[in-house]
Parts: structure tokens; C-alpha cells; sequence
């Protein structure tokens, strides 16, 4: 049987959307079992994955060393190119500030991102940057809470295990007085 041109597909790019999120997930999982916050990054273009990205600052005694970044530096040399138009981002967390100026540098299309971060989230403060500066030149879509729970989750379980790490030396502290 021939196949429908693509065009007459019905729209399945939540279903994409999802299928590239868990990727990121798996990055993410990789970043809590060394010890990071757990957040992970793809860079998609034309529907297939050209960058990979976990946080990795510890390790690489890197504070840039983002998953969103990293999933940028991964894509950009694959393709030999500092510019990615076209590009969707897909990051397990919503990004911070750095982290969205260097999509804009490399001309990223769209943003989609996990769960938010209320601490170090700037997707809000970029668009009131945006509407408030008329000379932006680049414009990134952004879409937030796609597979948040899961990305949730493991934030917490990585929070939860590192205050129980810090009462458990407190209390072998207290043992040793
Ligand atoms: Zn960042």
C-alpha cells in the first residue's frame, strides 16, 4: 500500500513531542546517577536527533555545563554549523537565562520544555525582555509541561536524597564528638 504524503497525516506532534521528551528523560536519569541535578537535553532537527545534553557541572568543574548547552555544543559541532534555525530544544526543565540567550544566539525555533523551575526559570522574564525590547531579533516558541511529572519527580527524588545525605553525615558528626 502507498504511504500518505506527509501532509495528509493527521498531527502527531504532541505524540513527537512526548517521544523526544523521554530521550531527554533518559539524559536526565544519567545526570542523577552521577550526582548532578538531574536535567536533561535533545536538539532535534527535521524530526531526527542531532544533540545530546545532560548537566554535567560537577564533573566537568564547568558552571555552563548545562544540559541545554551541552545539547547545543553537541548539535552545533554534528553539524558543523554555530546556527541551528529551525531546531527544536526539547529540555527536561525549564531553562535558565544563559541557558535561553545561547537557543537565541544559535537561532533555536522552539523550546519544549518538562517542568518549570521556580528558582532559576527565566522563560516568563524572557518574554517580558521580549516585549519590552522591540530590537530582539530572534524569536524562540516555547511550550512548558510536556512529561513535567516524570521530570518532577526526579528532581525531588535527587533533593530528597541529598538532605538525607546531609542529616546522615550530621549525625555521624554528632557520633564522633
Ligand atoms: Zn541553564
Amino acid at each position: 500500500m502507498l504511504e500518505q504524503p506527509l501532509l495528509r497525516q493527521p498531527d502527531r506532534s504532541g505524540d513527537r513531542d512526548e517521544r523526544f521528551m523521554g530521550l531527554a528523560l533518559e539524559l536526565a536519569r544519567a545526570s542523577l546517577e552521577e550526582g548532578e541535578v538531574p536535567v536533561g537535553a535533545v536538539l532535534v532537527v527535521d524530526r531526527a536527533v542531532v544533540g545530546r545534553g545532560r548537566n554535567r557541572p560537577i564533573a566537568l568543574s564547568d558552571p555552563t555545563a548545562h544540559a541545554e548547552i551541552q545539547a547545543l555544543r553537541d548539535a552545533s559541532a554534528r553539524l558543523c554549523n554555530y546556527r541551528l534555525p529551525g531546531a527544536v530544544l526539547y529540555s527536561t526543565v525549564e531553562p535558565c537565562l544563559m541557558c535561553l540567550g545561547a537557543m537565541l544566539h544559535a537561532r533555536v525555533a522552539r523550546l519544549v520544555y518538562g517542568t518549570t523551575d521556580p528558582k532559576v526559570g527565566a522563560v516568563a522574564r524572557l518574554r517580558e525582555l521580549r516585549d519590552s525590547d522591540a530590537r530582539f531579533s530572534h524569536d524562540v516558541r516555547t511550550q512548558g509541561g510536556v512529561l513535567a511529572g516524570p521530570a518532577s519527580r526526579m528532581l525531588l527524588e535527587f533533593f530528597e536524597e541529598r538532605r538525607s545525605a546531609v542529616s546522615r553525615r550530621n549525625v555521624h558528626r554528632l557520633h564522633r564528638r
